[in-house]
């Protein structure tokens, strides 16, 4: 920390930037190929929040020169229509891409997305084909957002091997994934969640405190290592706005850089979608550079066999 606070770490310029090289490469795409990818957004229901950012990741299709498809569900759907839905986004060529907005309604389980989805089209890694490439090493699509919140530390130049991380929440879409790709990176990692005993101990060990639990407040100052640095993956709607889960004001005191909410991880997950599509078109079209698994990029110290 410096006398005027943390080092804020800002999601707007690293997605500038990816947004700036993606469309470039969208246009390439487009003119190798006469088409553009689209990218099938499902929606069930009429949740405000959901609606927000419905909205954003349109626009960041369009401003990338890609097509969004938003495929809206009634609130009352059933399980059966969206798999059905979600089958027919599947077979239509047009579809490089399929992502459902989260939370569904509470009658719909996950699985019904995650049994449905193609793995090819899957650019938010849902499906247990992508997520065991992420577990084994191997490149598969990321979930999006924990890529984004790792690479928000990557891009800002935070040195993460060797270092003690904790991540809370556990979530098959952030938690765990995020820990995952902190382990990559050759992080000492811990994940904590609900039934976690002494939350505060855990973190305020940590070099690195990455929080995902949707807990407005969760993590406040006196829970954090003096330097520690943090990333906010939380959203939440309160009667002031949208807040994370760390209290900014006591955590600003204390840690050395945090990613604010509005405005950290949030726009580089949209920019990271749409890489993963751009990714899922090329691949859908050309087929992998490399049909054999291709093992993620990363260094390992000389020796080892992970
Ligand atoms: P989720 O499925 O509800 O998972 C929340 C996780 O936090 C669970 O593992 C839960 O533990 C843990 N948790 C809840 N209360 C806790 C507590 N008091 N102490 C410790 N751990 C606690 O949520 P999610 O989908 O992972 O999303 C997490 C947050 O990220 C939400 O605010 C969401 O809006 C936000 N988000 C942001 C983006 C973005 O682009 N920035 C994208 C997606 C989600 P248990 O497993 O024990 O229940």
């Amino acid at each position: 920390m410096t006398a005027s606070g943390p080092r804020l770490l800002l999601g707007a310029p690293i997605a500038t930037e990816m947004r700036a090289r993606l469309k470039v490469e969208m246009a390439a795409f487009r003119r190798r190929h006469g088409f553009t990818p689209t990218l099938a957004v499902v929606f069930v229901g009429r949740d405000a929040p959901s609606a927000v950012y419905l909205q954003q990741i349109l626009r960041s299709c369009r401003n990338a020169g890609a097509v969004g498809r938003l495929v809206h569900l009634p609130a009352g759907e059933t399980a059966a229509h969206l798999r059905r839905e979600i089958e027919l986004l599947n077979a239509d060529p047009l579809v490089s891409g399929i992502i459902v907005q989260m939370p569904l309604p509470k009658r719909i389980p996950l699985s019904v997305v995650i049994d449905a989805i193609d793995p090819a089209k899957d650019i938010d890694g849902l499906h247990p084909r992508n997520f065991g490439l992420l577990a084994l090493g191997y490149e598969g699509f990321l979930p999006a957002t924990a890529q984004a919140a790792v690479e928000i530390l990557k891009r800002s130049g935070i040195a993460l091997e060797g270092r003690h991380a904790v991540v809370v929440g556990r979530s098959n879409v952030v938690g765990k994934p995020a820990a995952l790709l902190l382990l990559r990176e050759h992080c000492t990692v811990t994940v904590c969640h609900s039934r976690t005993v002494d939350l505060g101990a855990h973190t305020r060990a940590a070099d690195i405190v990455v929080v995902a639990a949707g807990r407005p407040g969760l993590i406040t100052g006196t829970m954090l290592k003096p330097g520690a640095v943090v990333v906010d993956v939380g959203i939440n709607m309160v009667a002031e706005g949208i807040v994370g889960d760390v209290d900014m004001a006591s955590a600003s005191a204390v840690v050395s850089a945090i990613s604010p909410v509005p405005g950290g991880v949030g726009p580089i997950t949209n920019a990271i979608l749409l890489q993963h599509l751009l990714r899922a078109a090329r691949d859908q079209v050309e087929g992998p550079p490399d049909r054999r698994l291709r093992r993620a990029p990363t260094r390992h110290p000389a020796g080892s066999t992970t």
